[in-house]
């Protein structure tokens, strides 16, 4: 999951960009309206944190011309205390919900997660299901055939990923982009390597693999068809 984070205070929008990257998520910073616009705009993103107070474009406008250009990814906007016309300013505008600063990184965490589990289309479904693997959005959890899998902060992302779209031949270049924030052509097999990884840890001892490599174009999870 790709979020973006419009905040012009370096301190808290670093502190931020660090926390969601320790929690998984691939997190983008820009201290600038307008640019975070731009970014917002084509960068393909889950989820924009906004500050209200922005050089460039303030947050509200940001979020006015996404809305007009039909970009409906949630909003959480970070308001300054006591401002309530402002929260209803944003809400109003389309915002998805607030956070008052100061606030704690644990609180914002559980804001992000309650925001990016209801989906793009109002789907409330907080547990992905595929054949006897279950991925649990709300706990954090993985239980294939009924056991517990611990996977780390990235293996769940891919796992995440792979599961939103089972079925699908997802290339290599997108997973780099959706889970590590690369470029394909970075000269490294950190996919490679995590996806071996995650394939002990879900396959190893099942009779049913559900991840399989397809040659030259990349990773699906699905259940096999029976030749
Ligand atoms: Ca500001």
């Amino acid at each position: 999951m790709k979020i973006l984070i419009v905040e012009d205070e370096l301190k808290t929008g670093e502190y931020l960009r660090l926390g969601l990257s320790e929690a998984g998520y691939v997190a983008d910073l820009v201290p600038h309206g307008t640019d975070g616009l731009h970014m917002a705009l084509h960068g393909a993103y889950d989820l924009v944190i906004l500050d209200v107070m922005l050089p460039g474009l303030n947050g509200w406008q940001v979020l006015q011309a996404l809305r007009e250009r039909g970009l409906k990814m949630p909003v959480l906007f970070l308001t300054a205390r006591d401002q309530v016309e402002d929260r209803v300013k944003g809400l109003e505008l389309g915002a998805d919900d607030y956070l008052v600063k100061p606030f704690s990184f644990a609180e914002l965490l559980a804001r992000v997660r309650i925001i990016l589990r209801r989906g793009p289309v109002g789907n409330e479904s907080t547990m992905l299901r595929v054949a006897d693997l279950e991925l649990d959005l709300l706990r954090r959890r993985v239980l294939r055939n009924g056991k517990r899998v611990d996977l780390t902060a990235k293996e769940f992302g891919l796992l995440e990923l792979l599961m939103r779209r089972h079925g699908e031949v997802l290339p290599r270049s997108l997973i780099a982009s959706q889970v590590w924030d690369m470029n394909f052509d970075s000269d490294t097999n950190v996919i490679e390597v995590a996806m071996r990884r995650l394939r002990v840890k879900i396959d190893e001892g099942q009779s049913v693999k559900l991840i399989q490599t397809v040659r030259g174009m990349g990773y699906v999870l699905d259940v096999p068809q029976e030749e």
